[in-house]
């Protein structure tokens, strides 16, 4: 058996950290010159989309044996919106850092193989590749990869403007903005990566080109807003903005010995587009089919699940007017509500779809 791994990222790496545990290697390509050259920022992993999983580095250290070290945990998540502001609070996640830095989760993985070898500066062409090995992974994040072998469709294609900024900040609270006027239909947030450092972005669909235009007067008022809700003066550092980031699902998770993994399966919850514990988790399924320890299409159903009741909550949410979102956030002053949404055996995404029902069903 020869397995080819395409994209040294989360679920690439995942894939070949659970070959090797059990007594397999695979050949990883990855387009970048070293591990983490995707982008710097600090990402969220939040086990809330993913019920029944509580804790996410625990259950991929006890389950599967792969070990990641989090920046910290999340204590509360303040929800902002035009007029109101609340937060939740709870074991609401982790924040981790992704790219260039240290701890990266993608450096912490590649840290962890012991046979595999990383093919680095390897822009590999799954023609080619399928020809030389007998299973291949497609784990390159990009589902227009993708879509050269099969159908996959697309939720919505977002845009992304965002920053590295310094100010004052309590590690374990993430901040979120749900504003149609500089995020329509999307959001905000800041995640820290430190008490001084943190993650400032805005992301929302590309439904309109307008909206594309005017990303950076959307981006001066997200900056404007967080300096306000925050109380201070951030200072906005490696300023980015990516476009055409494709959330969508395809439509056979293998096909022969090809396992699209990760970003490239739709392993993403389209209502936050938060997709790291389903990458992870596609990576490990792909490589227990591989091992004969389990059938990857039966594996990935929980998955697809999740990412099909996310995408009911997406298009919920898009409906919303500002008027709207300042109610939402208004009932989250509410006990009750916020039992619901952080109650761990009902899952966030189920608790959120009762909250939006009275506005989603008119
Ligand atoms: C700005 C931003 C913020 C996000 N925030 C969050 C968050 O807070 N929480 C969350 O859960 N998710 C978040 N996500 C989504 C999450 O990052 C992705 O779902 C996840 O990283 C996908 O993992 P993957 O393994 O599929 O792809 P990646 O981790 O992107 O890895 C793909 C790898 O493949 C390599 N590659 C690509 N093409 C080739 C090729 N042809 N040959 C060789 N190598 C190749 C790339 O260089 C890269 O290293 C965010 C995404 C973005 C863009």
């Amino acid at each position: 058996m020869k397995t080819a791994i395409i994209g040294a990222g989360l679920a690439g790496l995942s894939c070949a950290l659970t070959l090797e545990k059990h007594g397999q290697s695979a050949d990883i390509f990855e387009q970048g010159k070293e591990i983490g050259l995707r982008y710097d920022i600090a990402e969220l992993m939040t086990p809330i989309l993913h019920a029944p999983i509580n804790d996410s580095v625990k259950f991929f250290s006890e389950t599967y044996d792969i070990h990641l070290k989090p920046a910290s945990n999340v204590q509360k998540i303040y929800v902002h919106s035009e007029n109101e502001s609340a937060y939740v609070e709870g074991k609401i996640g982790f924040i981790n850092m992704r790219g260039k830095y240290k701890d990266s989760y993608e450096k912490q993985l590649a840290q962890q193989l012991v046979h595999s070898k990383i093919h680095y500066d390897s822009h590999a062409v799954y023609e080619n590749i399928s020809k030389e090995y007998t299973h291949v992974i497609v784990a390159t994040g990009d589902p227009q990869d993708t879509q050269q072998i099969q159908p996959y469709d697309i939720a919505l294609p977002s845009a992304f403007a965002g920053a590295i900024v310094k100010g004052d900040f309590v590690r374990n609270e993430v901040h979120t903005w749900f504003n149609n006027d500089f995020a329509p239909k999307g959001m905000g947030y800041l995640i820290p990566h430190s008490k001084t450092e943190g993650t400032l972005v805005i992301v929302y669909p590309q439904y309109e080109d307008e909206w594309l235009e005017k990303r950076n007067e959307f981006w001066e008022t997200m900056v404007k807003e967080a300096s306000r809700t925050l109380n201070q003066e951030l200072i906005i550092e490696h300023e980015f903005t990516i476009s055409d980031y494709m959330v969508g699902k395809c439509h056979y998770p293998r096909i022969g010995n090809t396992f699209f993994v990760g970003n490239c399966l739709g392993a993403i919850t389209p209502f936050l587009g938060f997709g790291q514990t389903g990458s992870i988790l596609s990576g490990i399924y792909a490589a227990l089919d591989i091992c004969g320890q389990g059938d990857y299409e039966k594996l990935c159903k929980p998955l697809l699940k999740d990412y099909d009741q996310s995408l009911v909550l997406r298009r919920g949410i898009e409906r919303l007017s500002n008027h709207q979102l300042d109610l939402i956030t208004k009932s989250l002053h509410n006990q009750v509500v916020r039992k619901i949404i952080t109650q761990p055996n009902l899952g966030v995404l189920k608790g959120l779809s009762h909250l939006l029902k009275p506005f989603t069903s008119k």
